[in-house]
């Protein structure tokens, strides 16, 4: 579910992580791997007050391998582990509890020096809506328990899941928002499905879609639907309209009259994209 986000929403949002916070040892921060600082939340530093913190890139199998290796590489440059993952087969899923583990190493040493029994990790999930929170909840709890779907205004009693022995997780994850008063941002946001393509022009988020792939996987759009030649102008509209025609075209779109329907091809572009048809995309990059 979208949220519709207004100032009113997000401090309720901030303040219910804030009181998840109090409860919990370390954070797993969930980012879509296709394009991380477009899903990240941009105030997720101050938020966040320097709890550990260990930050998963899901979506991982629809995400450019080569690029994600790139991120994992920037966010270490930042002092924060990063793994990729994908939450909906469970893959590399196993490898959270080792690094959450790293994470509290130095406090459970004390612990045990002190004499004390070292209790499990309290550990809090955290993203922006559809990045895959309640997905991973539920593979890290082997069974079916976070309803999906998003509603910030809803309060649950907190319950605990138990990840093993050596982690405790809070049923409900702690909801960000997106930055998306910057238009590239909402742009990556619907072509990814993070929001609703509705709140953006379809035509452009497709269009926004196909430039990008020129540039970065141009012979992926050449095998795959037949274009013979690719723009290289990327900002020459006319062009990249004829890739999109193209596309149209290759996968049945036409109206009466053998006319590409726009809509319809925009419409399939998206499409394609989301469930990996066109391959392994990642529509962001560090910079
Ligand atoms: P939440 O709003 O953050 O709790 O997100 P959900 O867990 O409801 O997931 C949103 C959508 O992303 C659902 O359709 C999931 O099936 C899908 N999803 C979650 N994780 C993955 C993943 O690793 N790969 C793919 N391809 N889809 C995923």
């Amino acid at each position: 579910m979208t949220i519709q986000w207004f100032p009113g929403h997000m401090t309720k949002a901030r303040r219910q992580i804030e009181e998840k916070l109090k409860l919990i040892d370390v954070v797993i921060e969930l980012l879509d791997a296709r394009i991380p600082l477009s899903s990240r939340n941009p105030m997720v530093d101050e938020i966040l007050k320097g709890k550990p913190r260990l930050v998963l890139l899901n979506k991982n199998d629809l995400a450019d391998p080569q690029v994600t290796a790139e991120w994992v590489k920037y966010f270490a440059d930042q002092g924060l582990p990063a793994l990729p993952i994908d939450a909906a087969n469970g893959t590399h899923v196993k490898e959270i509890l080792p690094r959450v583990k790293q994470l509290w190493a130095h406090k459970i040493e004390t612990m045990l020096r002190k004499g004390i029994n070292p209790r499990a990790i309290r550990a809090l999930i955290v993203g922006i809506p559809n990045v895959g929170k309640s997905t991973l909840i539920n593979q890290l709890a082997g069974k079916k328990i976070a309803a999906t779907g998003d509603k910030p205004g809803v309060t649950k009693g907190q319950q605990w899941i138990k990840v093993g022995t050596e982690m405790d997780l809070l049923d409900t994850p702690g909801i960000l928002w997106p930055k998306f008063e910057d238009q590239m941002v909402g742009m990556r946001l619907a072509a990814t499905g993070a929001i609703k393509e509705e709140l953006l022009h379809l035509d452009d988020v497709a269009l926004f879609t196909i430039k990008y792939m020129v540039q970065h996987y141009g012979a992926g759009i050449q095998e795959r639907f037949g274009v013979q030649e690719l723009p290289d102008d990327m900002d020459n509209i006319q062009e990249m309209v004829k890739v999109m025609e193209a596309i149209g075209r290759k996968r049945g779109a036409i109206v009466s009259g053998g006319k590409v329907d726009l809509d319809k091809a925009s419409l399939i572009i998206i499409r394609d994209l989301r469930a990996g048809k066109m391959g392994r995309i990642s529509l962001e990059r560090p910079f």
